[in-house]
């Protein structure tokens, strides 16, 4: 997968590639799906969501370059796998989800994994989580109709935002960077998540 899903298109980051590599993707997906872990596609995790592309959460690392020290806030837990490889890249990761369901499995997921770095909170994420702001990256694996305030608001000056924004069907990744000056906003790759629910994205 890492070989030629990442490296073998434009992933470059031997930190992240690294960290693709230990995360063993097969403890995310259900059993049924395990032959196809280490395709590069999107899977069915059960209430209506999926495990994120392999490409694009490399790509959403990528673009956040945590150095090893850095408080992480994932949002949109699904699996858990996403959080997973922030854990190996960052050094404090809260993870929030909506759905109860979804997070207890994804407590599961990581615990098997041996992620234990990882706090996976249950809530409307698209509202950051104040009470461990602020943070130094915010990692968004569902999509919203425009930049969500309140995660900007809960960065670090200096901490990046990734997230796809867009239409309900089709996005782009942006990577926002908080400066003192206002907002920095560069634009990634076209791609195609299931939509944040809640006060800053969709209406559920
Ligand atoms: N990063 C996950 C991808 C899961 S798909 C993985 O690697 O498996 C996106 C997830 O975002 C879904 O589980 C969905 O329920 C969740 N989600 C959508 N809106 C949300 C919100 N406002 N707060 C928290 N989670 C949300």
């Amino acid at each position: 997968m890492v070989a030629k899903h990442l490296r073998g298109r434009d992933i470059t980051d031997e930190r992240v590639l690294a960290a693709m590599e230990r995360v063993p993707r097969e403890v995310f997906v259900p059993d049924d799906l395990r032959r196809r872990a280490y395709a590069d596609a999107a899977l069915p995790i059960g209430s209506g969501q999926t495990i994120s592309q392999p490409y694009m959460v490399a790509r959403i690392c990528e673009e956040l370059g945590l150095d090893g020290d850095e408080r992480v806030l994932d949002v949109g837990t699904g699996s858990g796998y996403q959080a997973a490889v922030l854990a190996e890249l960052g050094a404090e990761v809260h993870s929030i989800e909506r759905i109860p369901e979804l997070a207890e499995q994804a407590r599961r997921n990581l615990l098997a994994a041996g992620a234990h770095t990882v706090t996976v909170h249950v809530g409307d994420g698209s509202r950051g989580l104040p009470e461990h702001a602020p943070f130094d990256a915010i990692a968004v694996a569902a999509a919203a109709p425009e930049l969500p305030q309140g995660l900007y608001d809960q960065l670090t000056q200096g901490g990046r935002l990734v997230v796809p924004i867009g239409a309900r069907s089709d996005q782009r990744l942006e990577v926002i960077v908080r400066r003192t000056e206002g907002a920095a906003v560069l634009r990634s790759v076209p791609c195609r998540f299931v939509p944040l629910l809640g006060e800053g994205g969709f209406e559920a």
